[in-house]
């Protein structure tokens, strides 16, 4: 199956769902068995062979195994966790790979939460985090350690863009005995299968585009065989689970992800290309652009580009980018993106990096191009940046 083919039949069992298109939400703690003999049945099942067969609520319901087998199918993955959130979904797959004592490589351009629960939490559980360029690539294997059993990447960095050589980190990491663990939330699996480039776990923050319209909190975490029995492990035991109205949206999501996505691609291109020819921007962050320094591995490793990009200029103030993001009719100030409307944030993702220094002056912008007419966008755009240069002086 195509991966269009995929996103809107991914899951889909209408005979485990009495003929119903989108599977029902299933409320559910308690499970009754017949007798003694079923539920050892369901226990063998749903917990041992880890099939997808009712057994208490925590442990799935129907509802979650469509998101489930929906997401393994577009990933390429042996299965999917689901967790309440994007950064749940990072910190319990890091915590599924390693014990105390052990050692991860992260990389520079980690969204910041998953960077703090390293720095503290992780660290306090005896598990030691090193930082690296995210433009190593292959370079990683001199900085692994006896100890390393996770190389964690994220490509794009959510404020800073860089694409990861993947398949090269992960030739470094498995020969040393590591695992990789990509956030993939920039591309969702739409755009880009990390699996398939030799990592170990793709995550999404599905808030982003899988659930699409702003209005749920899920992480998926889609592992090979072998990622699976120590995250299928840390999960069972610490009791995670997703809520199943959280799982419906999101499967409802993704039935239009490709479509969504497509536009988002289209007119974030057109306003990355109207950016670069504004004279206040020295740099658009935007992987697909011929010009960007990803972009040749982008190319060769991914099919897509989502709608969020990253904005620096060659002079900025904090009053300047306030004028600017404080004025716009159609990019409201927030955080978060993929949802269907545009968004504005100011960027300084230097104040957290500690591998390798961040060039671009700050603030500098970041904008989540939605589905808006991209004209009206530019417009309000242009409009803001009016205000910029009048605050600048
Ligand atoms: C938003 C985001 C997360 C966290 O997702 P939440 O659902 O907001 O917890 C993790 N990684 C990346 C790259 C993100 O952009």
């Amino acid at each position: 199956m195509k991966k269009d083919t995929k996103v809107v039949h991914g899951g889909q069992n209408k005979k485990r769902n009495s003929g119903i298109v989108n599977t029902p939400v299933y409320h559910a703690s308690t499970v009754v068995f017949e007798n003694i003999a079923a539920m050892h049945v369901a226990a063998e099942q749903a917990l041992k062979n880890r099939q997808k067969h009712l057994f208490y609520g925590r442990r799935g319901t129907p509802t979650h195994w469509t998101l489930q087998e929906a997401m393994s199918a577009l990933e390429g993955a042996a299965d999917t966790f689901l967790t309440p959130s994007g950064l749940s979904a990072c910190t319990l797959s890091i915590l599924g790979c390693v014990k105390a004592g052990d050692h991860i490589l992260m990389t520079d351009s980690v969204y910041e939460p998953t960077r703090t629960f390293c720095d503290t939490l992780l660290n306090t559980f005896g598990v030691e985090t090193s930082y690296y360029d995210p433009r190593l690539g292959a370079g990683v294997a001199a900085l692994m350690k006896p100890n390393t059993k996770v190389v964690f990447c994220e490509s794009p960095g959510s404020h800073t863009f860089e694409i990861q050589d993947i398949p090269a980190i992960a030739a470094a990491a498995h020969a040393k005995g590591a695992l990789v663990i990509a956030d993939n939330t920039w591309a969702s699996p739409y755009f880009c299968q990390p699996l398939k480039l030799g990592a170990d776990v793709s995550i999404q923050a599905a808030t982003k585009y899988i659930v699409g319209h702003s209005d749920a909190m899920v992480g998926t975490i889609a592992v090979n065989e072998a990622a699976l029995p120590g995250i299928a492990k840390l999960l069972g035991t610490i009791g995670i689970t997703l809520a199943p109205d959280e799982a419906y949206l999101a499967t409802r999501g993704l039935r239009t992800l490709g479509v969504r996505l497509r536009q988002h691609q289209e007119s974030a291109m057109k306003v990355a290309l109207w950016l670069k020819n504004r004279p206040e921007v020295r740099t658009v962050l935007y992987p697909a652009l011929p010009d960007d320094p990803g972009h040749a591995i982008w190319k060769r490793d991914f099919t897509g580009s989502s709608g969020l990009l990253g904005v620096f200029f060659h002079r900025t103030t904090y009053e300047a980018v306030t004028a600017m993001i404080d004025g716009m009719k159609l990019f409201p100030l927030g955080y978060s993106w993929g949802g269907f409307e545009s968004l504005i944030c100011p960027s300084n993702p230097g104040k957290s990096r500690t591998a390798k220094a961040w060039p671009e002056a700050a603030p500098g912008i970041r904008l989540h191009i939605g589905l808006e007419d991209v004209d009206d966008l530019l417009e309000d755009l242009a409009a803001g940046f009016e205000r910029f240069n009048k605050a600048l002086g």
